[in-house]
């Protein structure tokens, strides 16, 4: 059996910025106010014969968008990123995390932004691809601690109302 997890009306939603680099259009910073939909399909199991708790999956995905909300989203694996003081290969993106002001430049163009104001991502692109993977992987990885009856957890995000991506996550 399958739950649903409308984003919209369950509340998963965030609003950050990000920029495509190199893309005509998206390589500036802007943002979107996403929202997430959730869909799970395992067998129904446990003492409530429930799929899956939807208190669970709600509060999972939440803290994922809480995450991300009201910050700049770079994905550090991005070729066209550059910082510095930072070593993409050896250096753990915690650093970065860490760091009183980070300096990177974007296709060329140089910032200096506060750690705090942005989260870093281990990704390519902060596309919606990218990101309903890393937020179904994520999901699927917290939801298997406790759950071992799902067959796929695939997660919807949606840059704004019309337009979003969504990646399925066998288990
Ligand atoms: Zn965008």
């Amino acid at each position: 059996m399958k739950i649903l997890v409308n984003g919209i009306q369950s509340n998963l939603r965030f609003s950050s910025a990000h920029v495509i680099p190199g893309h005509e259009s998206c390589g500036y910073i802007h943002g979107h106010s996403y929202f997430v939909d959730v869909e799970i399909e395992g067998e129904r199991a446990g003492d409530f014969e429930f799929v899956v708790d939807f208190k669970d999956v709600k509060g999972y995905t939440k803290a994922i968008c809480d995450e991300l909300d009201h910050r700049l989203l770079i994905p550090v694996y991005n070729d066209l990123i550059e910082f510095k003081d930072f070593d993409k290969e050896k250096d753990s993106i915690f650093n970065l995390k860490k760091k009183h002001t980070v300096h990177f430049k974007i296709d060329g163009k140089g910032y200096s932004l506060p750690g705090v104001d942005c989260v870093f991502l281990p990704l390519p692109y902060t596309s919606a691809e990218e990101l309903s993977k890393f937020f179904a992987e994520t999901l699927a990885k917290k939801l298997s601690e406790t759950y071992d009856n799902l067959e796929y957890v695939a997660v919807c995000v949606n840059e704004g109302i019309g337009q979003g991506a969504e990646y399925r996550k066998d288990l």
